[in-house]
């Protein structure tokens, strides 16, 4: 049997969506543009990607509809690229669970009513979904919450 390396034709949903998420470039790609970050250079800095291998991660995911090219120069997600911001959750909230660390991570609120994240993708206290217009993040490295960025006009 061969091996297999194209998932994009799988009859499984999972597996589909895995060809191109499951790269940890992709993910922390995604975590910088939904935290402001949209130019090359500062997708660049903020991943510590290589020039070559930032560009065939960006090319893999505007073809794969994750993002655009926005006016401004830069890139920014597409409603397709927003829906991933619960995966990204899922994937903190399993650091969080299986190895914490020391700083805390990621955490992750709801803007509405400021309640801390206990899921990926829903607010405990008012239900809002956690999406990009009601999802706050907090990074150590950032300093201070912010307000997720969806690719919505701006
Ligand atoms: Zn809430």
């Amino acid at each position: 049997m061969p091996l297999r390396s194209d998932w994009s034709e799988a009859g499984c949903v999972i597996a589909r969506a895995a060809d191109v998420l499951a790269d940890p470039w992709v993910l922390v790609i995604l975590r910088e543009l939904f935290s402001g970050r949209s130019r090359f250079d500062e997708l660049r800095d903020a991943t510590g990607a290589a020039d070559s291998v930032l560009a065939r991660r960006l090319r893999t995911m505007t073809d794969a509809g994750l993002i655009r090219h926005a006016e401004s120069g830069g890139y920014a997600l597409t409603n397709a690229g927003e829906r991933t911001l619960p995966i990204l959750h899922a994937y903190a909230g399993f650091t969080r669970a299986v190895e914490p660390p020391s700083d805390g991570g990621l955490r992750i609120s709801c803007t509405r009513c400021g309640t801390e994240a206990v899921s990926a993708d829903w607010c405990p206290t008012c239900a809002a979904p956690l999406d990009a217009e009601s999802t706050t993040w907090m990074r150590p490295s950032m300093g201070e919450p912010f307000p997720v960025v969806g690719g919505g006009p701006r």
